[in-house]
This record gives structure tokens, sequence and C-alpha cells, in this order.
């Protein structure tokens, strides 16, 4: 197995084999900074755990939408699962190939389903029969056929956090697994639509092998139903969602998680396609950030640095937890601090209550913010978005340059 992203060799903290320090002295903070052999190794780790299927591994592009890790994704073998046609876009962009794409999202516009038509892609994972009845109609007037699968909802609860959950039957996602046969039969009379898959996706940062268990199964009943109706499926697609250590989380391995996929498919002949966001970027990406001031108040203690809620907004969104490390190891005393950014919120946290001995001008490092981090990103507050880098063994790339003003007012204009 490759090296942990951030590693220390007397007292020296390295990603791959660049200290951090000199990262940030060329680079300045905020900075996201990823790991190409980790990112690299992997998705090797991920599809040879599941080599007995011949898997198609479709990167959810939400996680990390930056075209130089789609495009380093793309040249391994990966597909992409997109949710709309800016992220389709991307994947064109990165030299990802349309026909390994699967696109999930319950608002396709008719625009994005003729764009995703044009382009070939592989499968549409339909989200209720209103889609699909647009997806008939955009495909017959573009004379062409679109690939479908149903996103069946298996009201399962993933047990994970209620916003990042999505297989409940009260999510607004998928359809019915009543309402799903009703929709495949649907779908058989339809003389644009060419029936591929099915497809569920069940929450987001599940560390809990059974809810996979409990929808595979599902899905599987259904492909066996759907025998009988004369509808034949192709390939199953079990979504992503496997979780990822934070801090103390103990999620399913590759391998445990194929082993137990594999039990549940058993000897079917299925294409299996998987749509890993979090565990393939996740542990691959850091924000370093440096320490603007120490600010001890009468109850608590602060370290405000120079990140924020926009750059990482996981914290505040859903109290998520990233390990926060300090770059510049010394003797002062370790304090509890609440980590904060200059951002006028209080929920502008991206730690709270860490023992740390830290003190102004450090630079730390938020772990684990590969995925869901510049993703999710925005200009509140009027704050530039920050550099995106790759280190590649000895050297570092920018694979996305900070912004300045120019970015920050693009496209607006005063009134004439
Ligand atoms: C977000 C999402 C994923 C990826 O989820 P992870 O938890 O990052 O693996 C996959 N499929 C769909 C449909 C999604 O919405």
């Amino acid at each position: 197995m490759s090296k942990p992203m951030i590693h220390s060799n007397d007292g020296i903290f390295y990603i791959e084999n660049v200290p951090v320090k000199k990262i940030t002295e060329d680079y300045g903070t905020p900075a996201y900074v990823y790991s190409k052999q980790l990112i690299i190794d992997t998705f090797h780790s991920f599809r040879n755990s599941f080599k007995q299927f011949d898997p198609l591994v479709c990167f959810a592009v939400k996680a990390n939408s930056n075209i130089a890790i789609l495009n380093l994704l793309a040249e391994q073998g990966a597909g992409f699962d997109i949710v709309s046609e800016g992220e389709l876009k991307r994947v064109i962009a990165a030299h990802g190939d349309p026909r390994k794409v699967v696109f999930s999202g319950i608002g396709k516009s008719i625009n994005e389903i003729s764009f995703a038509i044009n382009h070939n892609i592989l499968a549409f994972n339909v989200e209720s029969e209103g889609e699909l009845r647009r997806i008939q109609s955009v495909a017959k007037s573009l004379n062409k056929k679109a690939s479908i699968s149903i996103r069946v909802n298996p009201n399962v609860d993933a047990k994970t956090h209620p916003y990042i959950s999505t297989g409940l039957k009260d999510n607004k996602f998928g359809v019915d697994e009543n309402k799903s046969v009703e929709l495949y039969c649907l779908a058989k009379d339809m003389d644009a639509i060419e029936i591929k898959g099915i497809d569920c996706h069940i929450g987001s940062q599940i560390t809990d092998i059974n809810p996979f268990i409990d929808s595979t199964k599902k899905l599987v009943a259904l492909i066996d139903h759907l025998k009988t109706l004369d509808i034949h499926i192709e390939h199953i697609d079990i979504g992503g969602g496997l979780g990822i250590n934070y801090n103390d989380e103990l999620p399913p391995t590759f391998l445990e998680y194929a082993e137990a996929m594999s039990h549940v498919i058993g000897t079917r002949k299925l294409k299996v396609i998987f749509e890993p966001g979090r565990s393939l970027i996740g542990k691959a990406g850091v924000l370093l950030t440096n320490v603007e001031y120490i600010k001890e108040g009468p109850n608590k203690n602060f370290a405000i640095i120079d990140a924020a809620m926009n750059d990482l907004m996981r914290p505040s969104l859903y109290d998520a937890y990233h390990e926060i490390i300090n770059i510049d190891a010394h003797q002062c005393i370790r304090k509890k601090y609440d980590i904060v950014g200059p951002v006028c919120e209080t929920g502008d946290f991206l730690g709270k209550e860490r023992l740390l001995a830290i003190k102004d001008n450090d630079t730390l490092a938020v772990l684990d913010t590969g995925a869901y981090g510049m993703s999710m990103s925005s200009n509140y507050n009027s704050r530039p978005r920050a550099i995106e880098l790759m280190v590649d063994d000895e050297i570092v790339h920018v694979i996305r340059e900070r912004e300045n003003f120019e970015h920050l007012i693009f496209g607006e204009s005063l009134l004439p």
C-alpha cells in the first residue's frame, strides 16, 4: 500500500517527496494539495478488489471535479458518474470517455439530456417517470436511442448524516421499489429507450456494510423478477457511498465490500458499475492553511487561520470532523483550540477543541479533504478560491490557479 498523504521523516513533513513547508513557501495558503501516486494507487486498489466482476468504476465527479484529477482517473480507465451537463463537459475536457459515463440526478433538463444523448453516454440513471418520458421524447426528436437504468430507492437506512442519506423512502432520490417495475414495463414499450441496467445510491460516508448488502439484495431480486417479465438487465450499478476514516470510523475495506457484493450477486452474468467518490479521493488531498492569529478568550482559545468555511464547507454543513495537524512541530504548550476562519459566521470553523501546540504563522494541514473540499467551495465573503496543487514525486504542479479579484467579479457589471 502507498504512503499516507502526509508522512514525516526526522520531524519533517512530506507529501510524496516534497517537504510541505516548501509547498507553502512557493505557493502560499490556503492551498489544496493532492498526491498523484495516492490517487492512482487507490483507484487500482478499488478496481482490483472487484476484479472478478470486470467492474466499471465511475468516479463521482462532484466529489472532486478538477480536470487534472479527472484526466488522471480517465487514464487509469475510470468512467464517471455525473449530475449535470457541466460535469459532462469537464469529463470531456479531461479526455474522459463519454461512453463510460452514467448520468444521475433528479432534475435533468431537456438541454442536459440532449447534450448527453449526443455524446452517447453509457446510461441515464432515471429518477422519475417524468424524466423517463422526457428522455424518450428528446431521444426521439434527435433520432437516436437513449440507454437507461432506473435508480431504485431501496428504502434502506444508510445510518449516515441525514443530509447525505439518499436511500430512504422519504428522500427525493430514485424510484420506489414497487413503482420501478411499472417503470421498466413502460420503458420497454418506448421506441427510443434502451433498457441497460438498474441502479441505486443510498447515501454517502457509509461505514457499515449492511446497508450495501440490503440494497444490493433488493436490486438483485428486482433483476430476477424483471427477467420473468422478459426485461433483461445487463448491468447493476450499486452506486457510491463507501465511507472513509476521518476520525475513529471503521469503514469496510475495499476487499470486504467486494466480498459482500460478490456474495449477493452470485453467479448472475452482470456487468457491475460502481460510483465511488469519497473513497477514491478523500484521503488523497489536504488543505494547507496558515495561522494568522492566536486569540485567547475567557473560555476558549481560537486559532484563526486563512482558510474558512468557503474553502471547506463540511465542518459547517455536517459538523464533519477533519483531523488537523501542525506542520511546524515545536515545543510550545499544547492547548485546546477552536480552529476558525475569517468568515463572518459563527459556523465558520474547521475544527473544535483540538489539542494542539500552535503559534502565529504555523502551517496547519486539514487532512482527508480530497473529496467534497474544493468542489463545494464558494466565494462567500468575496474570498478568492484556494490554489490547487498536485504533487508528483518531487514535482509540484499547479492544477488550478489561485483566484484573484478578476475572478470574483467575473460577469458582473455596473448599471449603465
Ligand atoms: C454523490 C454521489 C455518489 C458518490 O458518493 P460518495 O459517497 O462520494 O462515494 C455516487 N452516486 C451518486 C448518484 C451520487 O449522488
